[in-house]
């Protein structure tokens, strides 16, 4: 059997996730950065979005995150994460609530700190959308066309 990764997710309030993955993709500053096992030693920092966790056999796991930092050394992956939410967590009114105060802050506010939060919580508003709307779909696939 192939080698797995053990990964933790934690958030300063909780342990957002931990177990044994076959794969795992993050959202750096860089980029998506995809994990398999046997990953050289790594120190990144994560931007808010969609994290993606592969187990065989099992369905991909969704989670937002938003910012922190990913460690990979001696074969475990470590995320340090502002927040964490797995996409079943995420309560989507409030986010669509949350995304439409940070545009209404973005369009009314030219202060440049407060433009840099709203833009951050828009951020983070749209990476909890994606999340739970990519798991809502997978659960009620749209019926064929005829
Ligand atoms: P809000 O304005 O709705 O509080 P926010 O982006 O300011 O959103 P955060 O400060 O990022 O919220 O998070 C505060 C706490 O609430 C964290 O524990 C986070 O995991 C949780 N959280 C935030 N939004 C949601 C959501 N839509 N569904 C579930 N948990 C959420």
């Amino acid at each position: 059997m192939s080698k797995r990764i053990p990964l933790s997710i934690v958030t300063p309030e909780r342990i957002a996730w931990e177990g044994d993955v076959d794969a795992l993709v993050v959202p750096a500053h860089e980029g998506q950065l995809g994990i398999l096992p046997g990953h050289a030693p790594l120190l990144a920092q994560l931007r808010a979005g969609t994290m993606i966790i592969r187990t065989h056999g099992e369905d991909p796991r969704l989670l937002a995150v938003s910012g922190g930092f990913v460690e990979v050394f001696n074969g475990r992956v470590s995320i340090f994460a502002e927040t964490a939410e797995l996409a079943d967590e995420i309560d989507a009114e409030r986010a669509r609530q949350a995304a439409e105060r940070a545009k209404a802050q973005l369009k009314h506010h030219h202060q440049d700190k407060l433009d840099l939060q709203a833009q951050a919580a828009l951020e983070r508003a749209l990476a909890r959308l994606r999340a739970s709307e990519a798991v809502s779909r997978r659960r009620s696939p749209r019926p064929p066309t005829a």
